[in-house]
């Protein structure tokens, strides 16, 4: 059996691999040893994996980390900086399945999404490559979605606004969104005990905007308020171009993983909301000709299992169509499909998918599949 090394897996991407491996009992195919940056040395049970204690070992231990045939990483880009290139310099010829964004740049790794690059991952494979990185969540789910556009060269152009959620940032952000949340509730009480709750409307609204900036409100990560805003930035700068980095990453993710030879250009804006998790995206499409609604819906539908498409109606978009409804499912949903005054290529779509699971960790674990 393959010895594979989990690192990061108490993360929110991690656990989330860890749960679907469990359920789809991938673990029965491997020998499979934990690795921590922080906790390494304890020994825990909560994974239930062959019935037994397992000893977590220390994730920067290159001698432990040598003997592994595969490594499969959560532990974000840091992790990844320190490790990976050292390893690999000491002559490690594993197989290296990562969900941090550094090593996706590199010409010799892969960006796996296999519902749409299955051909090129198998490609890459036969030709030696070992390095397999998971796309950024955005672009994951828009290929989820739109593969069927893809497929079929289509695309002229993408336009795209984002409603990140929390915990796309992390397990420390989403746990800050959280105590936004409290802080603001515990705040008002006496405010909402009072029969005069419907003639002190804006006065709550008032005393709420107050509170979200006194020195108390707990923004330790997200530096500003989540809960009752919306934060258009996310990551870092890239210079000159006015775009974040995640936004960098839509055209360049996207034409790597469909290996395009022509780009196909995408950009617009990503925006991080006060959900916890799964992530909404509301595209505008060019295509190439002028297909029907009809047309668009079928080529879309019929590319993956996990598509679904809600009619662009109010009650089936208002319960389906939001991340709360997609949380914890493999499903990709979308709607709001319709031809833009714009122009007679255009249309709008809207997509909800869960970030944690097609946007991180299912690639990977399908990738871990691949290989054993
Ligand atoms: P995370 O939740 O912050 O977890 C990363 C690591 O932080 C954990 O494995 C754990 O490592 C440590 N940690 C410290 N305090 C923790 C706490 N209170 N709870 C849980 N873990 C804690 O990060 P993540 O969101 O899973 O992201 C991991 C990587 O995946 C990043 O590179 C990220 O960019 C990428 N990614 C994330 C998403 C997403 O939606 N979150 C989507 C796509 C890609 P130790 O056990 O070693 O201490």
């Amino acid at each position: 059996m393959k010895k594979v090394g989990f690192i990061g897996w108490r993360g929110m991407v991690g656990s989330v691999l860890i749960n679907r491996m469990l359920k789809k009992k991938d673990f029965n195919n491997i020998n499979a040893i934990f690795f921590s940056t922080s906790q390494y040395g304890e020994y825990i049970n909560h994974f239930n994996i062959k019935n037994k204690n397992i000893k977590l070992e220390n994730a920067y231990d290159f001698e432990k980390l040598f003997e592994l045939d595969i490594i499969v990483t959560c532990q974000g880009s840091e992790y990844t900086n320190k490790i990976y290139f050292k390893l690999r310099q000491i002559g490690w010829n594993g197989y290296w399945i990562d969900a941090a964004s550094n090593l996706r740049t590199l010409e010799d790794a892969v960006i796996i999404l296999d519902p749409v690059n299955l051909e090129h991952i198998q490609q890459k494979l036969n030709m030696g490559v070992k390095t397999f990185v998971g796309g950024n969540c955005t672009v994951s789910l828009m290929l989820m979605a739109l593969g069927g556009l893809f497929k079929n060269n289509l695309v002229d152009w993408i336009s795209v606004s984002t409603y990140q959620a929390a915990s796309g940032a992390g397990a420390k952000f989403m746990k800050e969104l959280i105590l936004q949340m409290q802080y603001i509730s515990k705040n008002i009480t006496n405010l909402i005990k009072k029969n005069s709750f419907n003639d002190n409307i804006l006065s709550i609204e008032q005393e709420i905007s107050k509170q979200m900036y006194s020195s108390k409100f707990p923004k330790n990560y997200f530096h500003v308020p989540l809960i009752n805003n919306v934060i258009p930035w996310i990551d870092k700068k890239i210079n000159n171009s006015g775009q974040t980095k995640e936004e960098w990453k839509g055209q360049f993710e996207t034409n790597k993983i469909l290996n395009t030879t022509k780009i196909i250009p995408i950009d617009g804006l990503c925006v991080r909301v006060a959900t916890l998790r799964s992530h909404s995206q509301s595209f505008t499409i060019k295509l190439n000709k002028n297909l029907s609604i009809d047309n668009i819906h079928y080529l879309i539908n019929s590319h993956n299992k996990w598509i679904k498409i809600i009619s662009n109606n109010f009650d089936d978009t208002i319960n389906y169509l939001t991340p709360s409804f997609i949380n914890g499912k493999l499903d990709i949903l979308v709607g709001r499909i319709k031809k833009l005054n714009i122009d007679k290529n255009c249309f709008s779509i809207f997509s909800v998918g869960d970030q944690l699971l097609w946007g991180a960790s299912e690639p990977l674990r399908r990738m871990l599949k691949l290989l054993i």
